[in-house]
């Protein structure tokens, strides 16, 4: 075989190694690598080429793909962090509780004070002020900003009064609902049943204290 048709091979080698080339030059092509051990060799380094090219892409696109699912992955955790970290910071805002402002519910119309024919001091909650079940509950309560449970030890310095916060969740506030028709009843004490001279209603909003009861002395 002569030099120039090595050259012609060669400028065919491309499209043959693609298997692009017309039936007539692959015979030919394929006839002379048969003789021809330079352009064998050319054939050779030109398929590793391709291969090694190849595999760089492959391996480039699984790098890709990999990255991209670990910002998916990464992605939706924050995300799914976020929702729940909302959700619960929500949650705490909405459970707070906060009191029931004396002037905005009408609670000189809604909370008094009773003594019975036993001589037993009951404090008397209705309409929005009695919903207790759901929203509001009685809170004992000192002039000093501090509330206490039902039951739970008073002031001592407050012991000849007793007095009453009306505690709710702050979702409540925003929430319409309907005010309890009757009228909730609960008995005013001491914890030592020493006697009582008044009962107030303490409001901490504008901390001002209301007076529900007095005794007539
Ligand atoms: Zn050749």
């Amino acid at each position: 075989m002569s030099k120039k048709n090595c050259e012609l091979i060669r400028d065919l080698l491309p499209l043959y190694a693609d298997g692009v080339c017309s039936e007539l030059s692959k015979k030919t092509v394929t006839e002379h690598l048969a003789e021809c051990k330079e352009c064998a060799a050319e054939l050779d380094k030109m398929n590793r080429k391709i291969t090694v090219e190849a595999d760089k892409d492959i391996s480039a696109i699984r790098k890709i793909k990999k990255r991209m699912r670990l910002v998916k992955v990464a992605a939706a955790t924050i995300a799914a962090i976020l929702v729940a970290a909302g959700l619960f910071a929500g949650y705490m805002w909405a459970i707070t509780d906060c009191t029931m402002d004396y002037e905005k519910y009408n609670l000189a119309e809604n909370v008094r004070v009773e003594k019975d024919s036993d001589d037993r001091l009951w404090l008397c909650i209705k309409g929005k002020a009695a919903a207790y079940s759901a929203f509001v509950w009685p809170t004992i309560s000192d002039t000093d900003g501090n509330h206490f449970g039902t039951n739970q030890p008073f002031n001592k310095d407050k012991k000849a009064g007793r007095g009453y916060t009306l505690k709710m969740f702050r979702l409540a506030k925003l929430l319409p609902w309907e005010p309890n028709p009757y009228e909730e009843r609960i008995e005013v004490k001491l914890n030592d049943d020493s006697p009582i001279n008044y009962v107030f209603y303490y409001d901490d909003v504008t901390d001002t204290e209301y007076v529900l009861w007095k005794a007539d002395n």
